[in-house]
């Protein structure tokens, strides 16, 4: 048994494909004097061919993952057109007359060793990206094949020394049953495209290709983390076991994705999607979201290099709200400031000794009233492509809302003066994340239609933890008397004047702690669209009265521990096989 890192969930079996990349050999030879031109030219070709070869690996795999996996190869693409490596091989090669592939093999192995010795993992890996194109580059100078892991004919485990992206983008789902590397992280581009293909993946095997043979078989846990060679019948058993329990379990979630969002005792919990760009509605439709409850709008800007602009804004919420229409989408106004710094534009946010405690989100937003406007006018345009809700984010009092809809009403006549269209209805809500707007929703309630409790702010808040800190994150604890008293008063508050409340911090899409908000009351909650199928399968598994009385229990409780354990009971009550 070998402990590695987990890269990709899932259990394979089978026998292995041991592929090892070996270093091509580059024969070493003088050119000629009369034929130094035609080398070069011969150089240039090989770079067009492998150009050639990336850009139609990029595409088949944009094509079947998507543009972000496809990404990968952009950097391949670039290290293929990297000024300093060609031109360095052409010094090389006038100074010392010897074949290209030796002068190339030789500039691209002194920036390879370069990269291998930054301690920095990102910039080790992009060593790894030098090392595929030059590796492609070779192959195509000296007329050698590479070698196609899809072309794998049965189904195998791959077991291998390294997996470059090249080599994961040609592998075959049907085949390629299983993933193991001695080497690799969990940010690897080859373990990004293993995940998103679903294929269990272990990394980090150290020396494993070296103490296994073809013929073997093994048991790949990319839950774990763990390989098994020749399993004993004993342990098969035992892994065909937890492999049907995962398996029936996912299957539950899957199904009960297209289920309707329902308790055991019939009361309906809306279950919505937190999105950072317009790409991941797809996502999030895929996971049944039944809208979005929190599109966090400031990742237009984080993306950027420039201050997007009220068409560029609405092209975005418009395609978002026809997305979900007729279901809700509630468009949160910015919320740069905090981690969220906008890099490019380092004059409007200036550098603070507290910055989660300083200038972000709405109070940015009102001292930059024109920005805020263009804002406000893209979302408002917007609104009559679906059922759009706005909020906005950090608001810690009645004034900065009053402020923030003085700004909403001249955006709005601003529309009305251009004849633009927009939906007079729009809710307006507030987030709740700041101790002293929990304190006062009962003023807040007066300006707002609707609340959405931001958790994870809420509780950095309220027990002064920084939330990014991990050397605190032990005493980041949701079930801390203060945080579900906090949560309690609201809704209680909210609920006399018939506002809902949303819950759409990280604490809605965990499954043990769903239950307690629903049962102090919360309406609706918004999360990242991977945690929907399984808090929705819990949603189904729970009554509704159940969760009130652990609320109610939770409430008297002093130890955010014993709560937590309460919950987690509950929660294993319930959902048996995990
Ligand atoms: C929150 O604070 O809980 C929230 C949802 O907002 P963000 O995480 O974007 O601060
Ligand atoms: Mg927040």
């Amino acid at each position: 048994m070998v402990q590695g890192i987990s890269a990709s969930n899932g259990i394979a079996y089978g026998e292995i494909f041991l592929y090892l990349r070996t270093e091509l050999k580059v024969p070493a030879y003088p050119v000629d004097s009369d034929k130094r031109g035609g080398e070069v030219a011969r150089f240039e070709q090989g770079l067009v061919v492998t150009r050639q070869q990336i850009t139609k690996i990029k595409n088949e795999v944009e094509q079947n993952l998507g543009p972000d996996e496809a990404r990968i190869f952009d950097a391949h693409l670039m290290v293929l057109e990297d000024q300093a490596l060609i031109s360095e091989t052409i010094r090389e090669f006038e100074t010392t007359g010897l074949n290209i592939e030796t002068c190339f093999d030789k500039v691209a192995q002194r920036y390879i060793k370069a990269f291998d010795e930054i301690n920095d993992e990102y910039l080790r890996e992009r060593a790894g990206d030098i090392r595929d194109v030059a590796q492609r580059v070779l192959q195509n100078l000296l007329g050698e094949a590479a070698h196609q892991l899809g072309e794998l004919a049965e189904k195998r485990v791959v077991v291998a020394n390294d997996i470059t992206p090249s080599d994961a983008a040609g592998i075959n789902r049907s085949t390629a049953i299983g993933i193991v590397t001695d080497s690799g992280s969990k940010t690897s581009h080859a373990v990004i495209v293993a995940r998103s293909l679903k294929i269990p993946a272990v990394v980090g095997v150290r020396d494993l290709t070296t103490r296994i043979a073809g013929g073997d078989r093994v048991i790949v846990d990319g839950y774990e983390g763990v390989v098994i060679v020749n399993p004993t019948e004993q342990t098969l058993f035992r892994y065909g076991r937890i492999q049907t329990e995962k398996k029936t379990f996912e299957s539950h979630l899957l199904a009960a994705s297209r289920l309707p969002s329902e308790t055991l005792d019939g009361v309906h919990v809306p279950l919505q999607a937190n999105i950072e760009k317009v790409d991941e509605v797809a996502q999030a439709r895929e996971c049944q979201a039944e809208g979005v409850g929190l599109f966090r709008t400031e990742y237009l800007f984080l993306n950027s290099s420039h201050l997007p602009r009220e068409e560029e804004q609405f092209a975005a919420y418009k395609a978002v709200a026809e997305a979900f229409a007729p279901q809700p989408v509630v468009i949160r106004t910015l919320d740069l400031g905090g981690d969220k710094p906008m890099e490019s534009l380092s004059g409007l946010i200036h550098q603070e000794a507290n910055p989660f405690l300083g200038f972000r989100a709405i109070r940015l937003c009102l001292e930059h009233p024109e920005m805020f406007k263009e804002q406000l006018r893209a979302i408002l345009r917007a609104s009559v492509f679906g059922k759009v809700r706005m909020m906005y984010p950090m608001i810690s009092g009645v004034e900065e809302l009053t402020r923030a809809n003085t700004i909403l009403a001249e955006a709005r006549e601003e529309l009305r003066q251009r004849g633009e269209r927009f939906d007079e209805q729009m809710e307006i809500g507030s987030m709740i994340e700041i101790p002293s707007a929990a304190a006062t929703t009962d003023i807040l309630a007066a300006h707002s239609q609707f609340f959405s409790i931001g958790t994870n702010d809420l509780i950095q808040y309220l027990l002064a933890i920084d939330r990014g800190n991990d050397h605190l994150a032990h005493l980041y604890e949701p079930t801390h008397p203060a945080v579900l008293r906090t949560i309690k008063r609201v809704v209680d508050d909210a609920h006399q004047r018939r506002r809902p409340v949303a819950v759409c911090g990280e604490m809605a899409g965990d499954p043990v702690y769903m239950p307690l908000l629903l049962g102090l009351g919360v309406d609706e909650l918004s999360m990242s669209p991977p945690s929907l199928p399984a808090v929705k399968y819990f949603v189904r598994a729970m009554k509704m009265s159940d969760a009130r009385q652990l609320a109610a229990e939770a409430l008297t409780l002093t130890d955010p521990k014993e709560i937590y354990a309460r919950a987690e009971e509950f929660y294993k009550a319930r959902v048996k096989v995990e």
